[in-house]
């Protein structure tokens, strides 16, 4: 379990994505991204759309969002965003907490356009006044 503070700081951070995503990025990653999905673990994700799978290497499917990912809805939107079919990748992006307790990395992945803009960064600086170490 991580630091309540730092919790609190990633939901919101969560929240402030939701409104770029779909006001300015247009969902960006569901149409030109790679999701790294576990075979076994999202095969019913995989199974439903094996033309986007364009690579796969003991149980790493790697899986394209060109031109735009299946579960995309024409007004940008995940059609599957409260269901167990969603991956576990698309629901972290770009977010990822490494560790536990006190030690704790917090990784912002550059690739997303809210990171790269930096709507993000009032949070990532508080994230380091916490004593957190910040990858972005
Ligand atoms: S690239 Fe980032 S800002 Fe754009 S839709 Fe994906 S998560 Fe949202
Ligand atoms: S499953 Fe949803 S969040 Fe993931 S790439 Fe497709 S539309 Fe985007």
């Amino acid at each position: 379990m991580i630091n309540k503070e730092l919790d609190k700081i990633i939901s919101s951070s969560y929240k402030l994505l939701e409104e770029f995503c779909m006001g300015s990025c247009n969902a960006r990653c569901c149409k030109e991204g790679f999701l790294r999905l576990d075979e076994k673990g999202e095969s019913h994700f995989i199974n439903r759309n094996p033309q986007n799978i364009i690579d796969k290497k003991e149980n790493i499917v790697i899986f394209s969002t060109h031109p735009r990912c299946p579960f995309l809805s024409d007004n940008n939107q995940c059609k599957i965003h409260k269901n167990k079919l969603k991956p576990v990748i698309c629901s972290l992006y770009p977010i990822k907490v490494i560790g536990d307790k006190d030690d704790v990395l917090v990784i912002f992945h550059p690739s997303c356009r809210a990171v790269y803009e930096g709507v993000l960064n009032e949070n990532i600086r508080k994230i380091r006044a916490l004593g957190y170490i910040v990858v972005c």
